[in-house]
């Protein structure tokens, strides 16, 4: 399957060749002849799978098809999560529309409005907005949806996930009702299909089939090791390893920061990326992350969602998620793009629950390593941390556990525990 067939126009090829893109990923290949016949879609799909470009490419071109060049009210809205997924979009937009007379533009909290303004008054054909910033510049009248034409929904589930429902209906009851719906979701839970009721018209469901994917390996580990010990373990690990590029998860933001603090200290360069970061500190972090002057980034699990890392080869979860689906998306950020990767695990005694709950969501059981050392603390209670303390940063409330979903579309969706012993393997979703 080539592009070309795809039915895509000649400004598109130019620059998906310009970016380097040979042939259309699973998800692109589904979805593109659907969007460009002007279906509504309901897609499975991550970070990963090619999503950005499944959804964008089309709506540029059935955008581009009747672009009024005089007046250019938005017709292409966009809406994802978090700010980090927002800047990450509207880059692709920018780079797929390069050949094409439309405009975008994209908005986020946690930054001065004004430039966003100016940018929405010069004129924009697509939008790409976070749902909290896009209301509030709508409730000050800066910025109209009536002409909207195509809207995507991107990552809806981390949407719910994040509390934005009541959000994205007030955003559904100002804009037309004749549109055409596109809603990208890592899982199709009730909420997430009631969600798709509501907004899209008959969609076509697109899901990539195990076939389609290529196997990737994630090595899996699990160190022991008592709770006072597991900075100093890090540390060996990193130092010894000569690791450059490792994303730490902490559960919690406090917990990063003082993180950062003693890997700095014990000269890594390290930076903290979570929702009490201004969003210019996100950004300085990541950018410094991507080229290498910071060696490790440590990160909460919703500042991490929708994060394109690419080639990342160590993912360390300095503590477990109390949320085992977490876990699994977690450890996707290593292993991209057919690279291996490794996937480590500091696990003391409180969290021994966690671990039996991931073990079962994913179907394997970790045989147990331990660091001379860093031994775990024998007489160390296996009582979970208290609630209060396993909040992430947005506070949300605590997920139900979900049952692993056996769609499967992406190459990342398998893990391979060849770390760990190789028991039952079962495709897990990564995100
Ligand atoms: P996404 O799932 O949209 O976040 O995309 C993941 C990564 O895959 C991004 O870095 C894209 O630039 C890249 N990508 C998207 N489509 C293709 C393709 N057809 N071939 C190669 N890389 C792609």
């Amino acid at each position: 399957m080539s592009f070309e067939k795809l039915g895509l126009s000649e400004a598109l090829l130019k620059a998906i060749s310009k970016k380097g893109y040979t042939t259309p990923s699973p998800i692109q290949e589904q979805a593109i002849p659907a969007i460009l016949e002007g279906k509504d879609v309901l897609a499975s799909a991550q970070t990963g799978t090619g999503k950005t470009a499944g959804f964008t490419l089309p709506l540029l071109q059935r955008l581009s098809d009747k672009a009024n060049r005089k007046f250019r009210p938005i017709r292409g809205l966009i809406l994802t999560p978090t700010r980090e997924l927002a800047a990450q979009v509207f880059t692709n937009v920018k780079e797929y529309s390069e050949f094409l007379d439309l405009r975008s533009a994209v908005i986020y909290g946690g930054v001065n409005q004004n430039p966003q303004v100016n940018a929405i008054n010069r004129g924009v054909d697509i939008l790409v907005a976070t749902p909290g910033r896009l209301l509030d510049l709508h409730n000050q009248n800066l910025v109209s949806l009536k002409h909207v034409r195509i809207l995507v929904l991107d990552e809806a589930d981390r949407m719910l996930d994040m509390g934005f429902l009541r959000d994205i209906e007030r955003i559904m009851k100002v804009m037309p009702e004749r549109r055409q719906g596109l809603m990208f979701s890592a899982t199709f839970s009730k909420p997430i299909k009631k969600l798709a009721n509501g907004i899209l018209n008959q969609p076509v469901q697109v899901e990539v089939t195990p076939e389609n994917t290529t196997v990737e390996s994630i090595s899996q580990k699990i160190y022991r090791v008592a709770k006072t010990k597991k900075t100093g373990l890090i540390i060996k690990l990193i130092s010894e390893g000569n690791w450059t590029q490792v994303l730490v998860f902490t559960r919690t933001k406090h917990g990063a920061n003082r993180l950062c603090e003693k890997l700095g200290k014990n000269r890594i360069k390290s930076a903290a990326i979570h929702g009490n970061k201004s969003q210019g500190a996100r950004t300085k972090a990541l950018a410094g992350f991507k080229d290498g002057s910071i060696s490790v980034l440590v990160a909460t699990d919703i500042a991490a969602r929708g994060l394109d890392i690419p080639l990342l080869p160590h993912v360390i979860n300095f503590e477990l998620p109390n949320v085992a689906e977490d876990y699994v998306h977690r450890i996707g950020r290593t292993g991209r793009a057919g690279a291996s990767g490794e996937a480590i695990s500091l696990v003391s005694a409180d969290e021994t629950a966690y671990l039996k709950d991931i073990e079962k969501l994913i179907g394997i059981k970790f045989p147990i390593n331990i660091v001379e050392g860093f031994e775990p603390d024998p007489n160390a209670s296996t009582e979970p941390i208290k609630q209060g303390q396993n909040r992430n940063q947005n506070s949300q409330p605590k997920k139900a556990k979900k049952k692993p979903s056996n769609g499967n579309f992406n190459n990342r969706n398998k893990t391979n525990n060849s770390g760990a012993g190789n028991r039952k393997r079962k495709r897990i979703r990564t995100k």
